[in-house]
């Protein structure tokens, strides 16, 4: 039986904290957070701002009650100030200024990411909020219940800026897009994806900035306008959604970090310290389309993580398959769905990547009911045909079909095996030349 010292409790914590305690209970578990709550699902916020589901709270899938019960000691809204690596001890403070002090035999340190706040002028001002934890969306839903605020700017237009756009316009705001870059999902997509988003997004009356990068943010107190290299814009809430850096301050100067300061890990979510683990959004993961470390910023890959140290740190071997990043989005009704690397992020990391398209019904034409266009486009190497990632977008409910491409990427498969898969056919799910095949038969 082994002392395991777990640091954040949010989902990749609380997934390493239930295998733990569900497959090993002999061992010792001590954890700490310093919120006040865990689990929260962060996906949920924009629909709960947006007044698409009813309160908040089902966006809670565990709690401390629960995990105290397994057997964990668990202190909550507790810092833990350093780690002593030599030592293994953990330095925590809680709420009231008490010292907390305690040995490990292994760490994991699942400390998550915190956002990008940019560095301009007036991001301190009262109602210039970021998105990320609980407390965060209650504090952007209390300004939307203000009449006085009547225009939002929501500055970078990333899944999280374009959901939150939905939202503020949803509550019968006036919601202005920022964006540095030409489109908005530009790290997920290609632009002929990305664009579909874009004018699905103009149809319901946000209003975009692309290519143009906000300065300043004014008001006296509260904010009341911002200013872009383009132009000033009256605005009673600002929302940041900038992106994402991992939170390695506790492990910086003694463990070996990725180029953007996560902790860089092996299979086995070990770090370069063989007793300390790192797993979630503090982590490196491995992208089997890269075929190297990557940093990508899920919930799933916290949830798989956070499974696989806690296998490892009581002694069972077992290795990550490694992930694709995929990831979904759904505005309006509109549905995109990706794996693995765009064209633009394939010829980015050097590869020889080509794409072959293909845009269909998801049925025959004869079926009437509930038959949309579905877009799809598979990304692979000209030369050694591996399947590098796939976009996929429709007003349907296409999201298990990327799941196939998201093990096509795992597994290295090539584009012409993929031309023979068999996939089934009838009229009621798809059509005989289905949109998949043709895609690969397409491939040059
Ligand atoms: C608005 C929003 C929408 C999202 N939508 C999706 C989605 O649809 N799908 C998806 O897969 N992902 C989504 N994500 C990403 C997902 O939420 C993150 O990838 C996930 O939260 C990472 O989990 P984590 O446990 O690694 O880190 P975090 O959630 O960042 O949790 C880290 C925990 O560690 C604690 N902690 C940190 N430092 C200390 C310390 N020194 N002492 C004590 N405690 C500490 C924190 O309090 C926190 O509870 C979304 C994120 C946001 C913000």
């Amino acid at each position: 039986m082994s002392k395991i010292v777990l640091i954040g409790a949010n989902h990749a914590g609380t997934a390493a904290a239930n295998t733990i305690m569900d497959r090993y209970p002999d061992h010792e578990l001590v954890i700490f957070d310093r919120n006040s709550n865990i689990s929260y699902l962060g996906c949920g916020t924009a629909l709960w701002i947006g007044r698409q589901i009813e309160g908040t709270e089902g966006l809670f899938y565990a709690s401390e009650e629960a995990l105290r019960s397994k057997g964990a000691v668990i202190h909550m809204e507790t810092a833990v100030d350093r780690v002593d690596f030599a030592g293994k001890t953990v330095h925590a403070t809680d709420k009231d200024g008490r010292s907390i002090e305690t040995r490990y035999d292994k760490l994991i340190i699942a400390a998550g990411s915190l956002p990008i706040e940019p560095n301009i002028p007036g991001k301190d001002l009262e109602r210039v909020h970021v998105v990320k934890l609980f407390q965060d969306g209650q504090a952007i839903d209390s300004a939307l219940a203000d009449p006085a605020v009547q225009t939002v700017a929501v500055v970078g237009a990333g899944y999280i800026g374009v959901e939150i756009a939905e939202a503020v316009q949803r509550r019968g705001k006036k919601a202005l897009l920022f964006e540095a870059a030409d489109t908005s999902l530009s790290g997920y997509y290609d632009p002929c994806f990305s664009k579909e988003m874009d004018k699905n997004l103009a149809n319901h009356g946000i209003e975009l900035h692309f290519n143009e990068r906000l300065r300043a943010i004014e008001g006296e107190g509260s904010v009341s306008r911002v200013v872009s290299d383009r132009g000033a814009y009256p605005a009673g809430l600002v929302i940041l959604a900038v992106g994402f850096r991992p939170d390695s301050a506790l492990g910086r100067d003694h463990l070996k970090l990725f180029d953007n300061g996560a902790y860089l890990v092996d299979l086995h979510q070990r770090t370069s310290d063989p007793d300390v683990f790192a797993i979630g959004d503090c982590a490196t993961v491995w992208s089997n389309a890269l075929e190297a470390p990557a940093y990508i910023a899920l919930a799933t890959n916290a949830v798989r993580s956070g499974i696989v140290a806690a296998h490892n740190a009581c002694g069972t071997p077992l290795a990550s398959v490694g992930v694709q990043g995929s990831n979904g989005i759904c505005i309006y009704g509109y549905k995109m769905v990706s794996t693995g690397l765009s064209l633009e992020a394939a010829r980015r990391a050097g590869f020889d990547a080509v794409y072959t398209d293909c845009e269909d019904l998801q049925k025959p034409a004869f079926i009437e009911e509930d038959n949309a266009k579905v877009k799809l486009r598979v990304v692979y190497s000209e030369k050694s045909r591996r399947i590098l990632g796939a976009q996929m977008a429709s007003t349907q409910d296409i999201s298990m079909g990327i799941h196939l491409f998201s093990l096509a990427i795992a597994e290295k498969l090539t584009i012409e095996k993929l031309a023979l898969l068999d996939i089934f056919f009838l009229p009621h799910f798809n059509q005989p030349y289905n949109y998949i095949t043709m895609a690969a038969l397409g491939a040059d």
